[in-house]
């Protein structure tokens, strides 16, 4: 499980801060301190991945235990439709430079996104 100092999801998966809504093994949840839907959950894997382009072949199990973990959180939510989102890279929005899923749920959501 490596930690980066200066990265705020590492320390929130560390429990430095916030509340970690899901942890195992492999990987961490907590809710978005600025929600764009009703049900905004942020799904990170414990160790520090910077981006999906940095996610490779040897991450597979994490890669589907970050899928799985998303259905499971939101089936536990009883979200009826919902939205998995990666950005990946500052162009595409990535903020927070530690790997991390979106699941949005609780609105209608449109297609294709900004
Ligand atoms: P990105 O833009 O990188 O895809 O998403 C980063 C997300 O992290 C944003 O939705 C933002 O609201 C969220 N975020 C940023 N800082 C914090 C924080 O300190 N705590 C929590 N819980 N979420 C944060
Ligand atoms: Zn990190």
């Amino acid at each position: 499980m490596s930690g980066v100092a200066d990265c705020l999801f590492c320390k929130i998966v560390a429990g430095k801060m916030g509340t970690l809504t899901h942890q195992d093994d492999l990987v961490a949840a907590f809710e978005d301190i600025n929600p764009q839907a009703p049900s905004h959950t942020l799904i990170v894997p414990r160790e520090h991945i910077a981006s999906l382009a940095d996610l490779g072949g040897d991450h597979e199990a994490l890669a589907g235990r970050l899928l799985a973990t998303a259905s499971r959180l939101a089936a536990q939510k009883k979200l009826k439709g919902y939205r998995v989102v990666i950005n990946s890279g500052a162009s595409a929005g990535q903020s927070v430079f530690h790997l991390h899923l979106h699941l949005l749920g609780g609105r209608p959501f449109h297609w294709p996104p900004g």
